[in-house]
């Protein structure tokens, strides 16, 4: 009935070929002998198919009446299945040279964390139970020793991300009251983290000072009033002011904050315990020599530069932090065990100078281009062989990103792999190699597409190339 009353309208060819459609019990009974697969991934692909023949015969495309067959839509439906069984969230070989993209999953894990991810994912563990008193425990105590050890800072807290951690801190300090930032800080970071937004959730009124391109410490103190509860900075994580700028020096904000007893908050976003001028980027404060400098508070992400698992890490004076670990959007903004597993493996690594560069995020920064040329070179030997007739193949000097919003500005010397198809477009060659059942995701400039190598690991390659030869159809 349903179909009959939807077809009015249409022409007498349409609605025949709307009737040969077969039914969802038809196509099910074609299939359920031959695929192991659940009955409701069974029923959802039978849909899909159903609806999607339906709308091209309602278009005026869609399938001749002979074609709408057990032998032509069988194959269409083992290719639906197929997708369904996959796993949605899996794995992809990132030859962006983006070290940190958030889109792909940030830092990847040092071997130690994973190791302690299987123990505490399948054994149980102290995460809240205090060994030596055979009390309950708290399981930020974990980790908290060590953070302060690396940072210098008194005291500290993890939570979810840094987007958390900031609006903890808001919430806990600034609540009804004003918080003093720089114009030109108020930034955006990717994935709709902005300050005047967060501020706004934490209850906090944003008091803006200085002109986008050009803040003075006088704009400070001029703002500061009864209300003022914080003075904030912002790190501009994805973008630069370039030109006529000038931002107050952290130490004479730290100052001013103290001058009026005000805290000072620094939120770092990549935040760093690495001088990063030793890998040739521009030198940054780390997290250390910003709590050296004096601030009050500091917040950055566990899983950009310093290499571990999401988390946000909030260092800082004791009085403070003590505040922040008793307001009870805490509970919400709680790391898992998971977390803390990971991320005290990573501290643990940055104890020992020998160990701290096999943290793959600073692993892949300091990388030498010999190296990244060694890989590249060795890519390019095996494609040769195998698919010069259907890709011209080369290599070519390019740069890569750190990413995560660190150093937009920035790149790393690094070589890619270029690939010319001659025997696909360029678009479509993209979209096989994403779709292939090990995705590579390249970047494609200049009408060709870049596979840049220093985010491509050594054992990487051999699958990255099988994925290339899949596209190619090459057995
Ligand atoms: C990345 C970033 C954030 C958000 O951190 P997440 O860990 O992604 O939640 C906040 N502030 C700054 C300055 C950042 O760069």
């Amino acid at each position: 009935m349903a179909e009959s009353s939807k077809s009015e309208g249409y022409s007498d060819s349409i609605k025949k070929k709307l009737r040969a459609i077969p039914k969802v019990d038809e196509c099910l009974g074609w299939i359920e002998e031959h695929v192991e697969a659940p009955k409701a991934f069974l029923k959802a692909a039978v849909r899909e198919l159903l609806a999607g023949e339906r709308e091209a015969i309602l278009s005026g495309a869609g399938r001749k009446i002979e074609d709408l067959t057990q032998k032509v839509l069988v194959p269409e439906l083992k290719k639906r299945l197929a997708v369904k069984m996959a796993p949605n969230f899996r794995r992809v070989i990132n030859a962006t040279g983006v070290i940190i993209h958030t889109n792909m999953g940030r830092s990847l894990l040092p071997p130690e964390a994973m190791a302690g991810l299987a123990t505490v994912g399948s054994r149980y563990s102290n995460l809240e139970f205090d060994l030596t008193t055979g009390k309950r425990g708290s399981r930020y105590s974990l980790v908290e020793d060590l953070l302060c050890e690396l940072t210098g800072a008194e005291a500290g807290l993890v939570v979810n991300n840094n987007a958390a951690a900031v609006l903890l801190v808001l919430e806990t300090l600034s609540k009804g009251k004003e918080v003093i930032v720089s114009r030109g800080q108020l930034v955006e970071i990717g994935g709709s983290f902005r300050i005047p937004e967060v501020m706004k959730k934490s209850g906090a009124s944003l008091v803006e000072v200085g002109a986008t391109n050009r803040t003075h410490l006088k704009d400070y103190e001029e703002a500061i009033t009864e209300e003022t509860s914080l003075l904030l900075k912002v790190h501009m994580s994805n973008y630069r002011i370039i030109g006529f700028t000038s931002e107050v020096p952290l130490e004479d904000l730290v100052s001013l904050g103290r001058k009026h007893k005000i805290p000072v908050m620094d939120d770092l976003g990549s935040g760093s315990l690495v001088d990063l001028s030793r890998y040739g980027l521009e030198k940054e404060p780390t997290v250390q020599d910003v709590i050296r400098a004096g601030v009050d508070v500091v917040t950055f992400s566990g899983d950009k530069l310093l290499g571990g698992p999401q988390a946000g890490l909030i260092v800082g004076r004791k009085k403070i932090i003590d505040r922040i670990k008793k307001n009870h959007l805490n509970r919400a903004l709680r790391i898992d065990k998971f977390t803390l597993a990971a991320l005290e493996a990573v501290f643990r690594l940055y104890f020992d100078e020998d160990k701290r560069e096999t943290i793959p995020t600073l692993a892949m920064m300091a990388m030498p281009l010999d190296v990244i040329e060694r890989r590249a070179r060795r890519l390019v030997r095996r494609l040769k062989k195998t698919l010069s007739a259907h890709c011209e193949v080369d290599t070519a000097a390019v740069e890569s990103r750190v990413g995560g919003g660190a150093m937009p500005e920035q790149g790393l010397p690094s070589r890619a792999v270029v690939l010319r198809p001659r025997t696909l477009k360029l678009s479509e060659f993209e979209s096989k190699l994403r779709g292939a059942d090990l995705p590579v995701i390249g970047r494609v400039e200049n009408e060709r597409m870049l596979l840049d190598m220093r985010t491509v690991g050594d054992d990487e390659i051999i699958p990255l190339s099988q994925s290339l030869l899949k596209v190619f159809e090459v057995e």
